[in-house]
C-alpha cells in the first residue's frame, strides 16, 4: 500500500462521513467479507457506513456478521439511490471496472463523492479518486487487513476478523492458491488471535450444500467434456438442468474447480445458461502459465486474474460451446 493511499483516505475520514461501500454483482465470499469488515471498522470509527450491493449474495454468505445490514439495489433501489446521492465517500470493493456492477454504474458515476477503489484485479479502470490496486493480493479481503491494521492496529474485532478470514478463504481456495504468500499466512493467523473462527467459516461455506446442490453438481459433472487431446476440459448446464435441481443462487460455485482436479489439465471452463438474462455466464480457471484473464478479455467481455477469470456470452449455449471450442484450438499452441 503506497503511503500516498492511507495520508489521503486519513484526510478523508478526519471526521465522520457518510460513506457507500459497493460490491460487484453476484458478490462472492471476498467481495462481501471486504465489504463487510469495512463496513464495521467504519461504523466503529464514528462513520455511516452502508453496503450498496448491486443484486443478492448466495445463500451460503447469508450468515456473515453485518449482512442483515446490506441494501440491495434490485429489491431497494430507492433506498439505495438516495444513499449514493448523499453519499461523501463511495468505497468500491473486489472490482476495478464500473461495468461490474450493472445498472448501479450510471448512479456512481453521476454520484459526487470522492471514489475509492480498494481491488486486487488485474487492469484498473480510472473511475476513482483515490486507488488501492494490487494484483499480486490473494484477496481484497488481504488488503483491507492491511489497511485498517494500519489505519489502527487495535481495530480488528471478531467480527471484522470473520469477514475477513472469509474472503481470503474463498479467494485463495482455502490457501492453496499461488497468491497466497506468508503475508497471507501472518494476516490470517493475526485474525485467528483476534477472534476468527477458521473451523467454523469452512463448515458455513464449504459443509452447507443442499441435496439439490450435489445433485447439479453430478450433471455437471456427467456433461465434462475434454477439447480433443487438449488439456481443457469444459463444463455446460442448461436452464432446464438448472431447473431441474431447484437451482438457488449460488449453487454452481466451485464446480469449475472439478475440471482443473483432473491430472494434466491446464484450463478449465463451465459455461451456464441465464435463460432470464438472456446469456450464458462463463468461468475460467487455470493452472500454470496460461492466462485466462487474457483469454476472458480476448473472446468472452471479461476478465478477472491470471488463473480465475469470468466472462459472458449472448449466443445460445450450442453456440457459445462452439465459440469457445473455436477459441480454443486458435491458441492451442499455449499447451
Ligand atoms: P467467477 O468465475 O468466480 O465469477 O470469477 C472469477 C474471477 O474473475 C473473480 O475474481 C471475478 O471477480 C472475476 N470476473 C468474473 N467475471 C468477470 C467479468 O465479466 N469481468 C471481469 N473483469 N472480471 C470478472
Ligand atoms: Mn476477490
Amino acid at each position: 500500500m503506497e503511503n500516498d493511499f492511507l495520508t489521503v483516505l486519513k484526510q478523508q475520514l478526519q471526521t465522520p462521513q457518510k460513506t457507500v461501500i459497493i460490491p460487484h454483482k453476484n458478490p462472492d465470499g471476498d467481495a462481501l467479507g471486504s465489504c463487510l469488515a469495512w463496513m464495521h471498522f467504519l461504523q466503529n470509527e464514528k462513520h455511516e457506513a452502508v453496503i450498496v450491493s448491486p443484486n443478492e449474495y448466495p445463500a451460503f454468505l447469508d450468515w456473515m456478521p453485518g449482512q442483515e445490514q446490506i441494501l440491495i439495489y434490485s429489491q431497494q433501489p430507492e433506498q439505495a439511490e438516495q444513499k449514493l446521492e448523499q453519499a461523501d465517500l463511495i468505497f468500491t470493493l473486489d472490482f476495478n471496472s464500473l461495468g461490474r456492477i450493472d445498472a448501479l454504474e450510471p448512479l456512481v458515476e453521476k454520484a459526487s463523492a470522492f471514489k475509492v477503489m480498494i481491488d486486487h484485479h488485474e487492469s484498473p479502470d480510472d473511475y476513482a479518486a483515490l486507488m488501492y490496486s494490487d494484483p499480486k493480493m490473494s484477496s481484497t479481503c488481504e488488503m483491507v487487513y492491511h489497511l485498517i491494521t494500519a489505519l489502527n492496529p487495535k481495530a480488528l474485532t471478531p467480527d471484522i476478523a470473520n469477514c475477513l478470514y472469509t474472503g481470503i478463504m474463498t479467494d485463495t481456495g482455502s490457501f492453496k492458491y499461488p497468491s497466497t504468500t506468508a503475508e497471507t499466512h501472518k494476516a490470517i493467523a493475526h485474525l485467528i488471535e483476534q477472534g476468527a473462527e477458521g473451523t467454523d467459516i469452512h463448515q458455513k461455506i464449504y459443509d452447507s450444500s443442499s441435496f439439490n446442490r450435489l445433485k447439479l453438481l453430478g450433471i455437471a459433472l456427467s456433461n465434462l467434456t475434454q477439447i480433443h487431446t487438449l488439456p481443457v476440459v469444459y463444463i455446460t448446464l442448461s436452464q432446464a438442468e438448472l431447473n431441474s435441481c431447484a437451482y438457488q443462487k449460488g449453487d454452481t460455485e466451485g464446480f469449475v474447480n472439478y475440471g482443473l482436479s483432473l491430472e494434466g489439465v491446464q484450463f478449465a471452463c463451465i459455461l451456464i445458461e441465464n435463460e432470464k438474462e438472456g446469456k450464458i455466464k462463463m468461468s475460467f480457471r487455470s493452472k500454470g502459465a496460461f492466462s485466462v484473464n487474457d483469454f476472458a478479455r480476448t473472446y468472452f467481455e471479461g476478465g478477472g486474474h491470471h488463473n480465475a477469470a469470468g466472462g459472458m456470452s449472448k449466443d445460445s449455449l450450442e453456440k457459445t460451446v462452439a465459440r469457445f471450442k473455436t477459441a480454443v484450438l486458435q491458441i492451442a499452441d499455449q499447451f
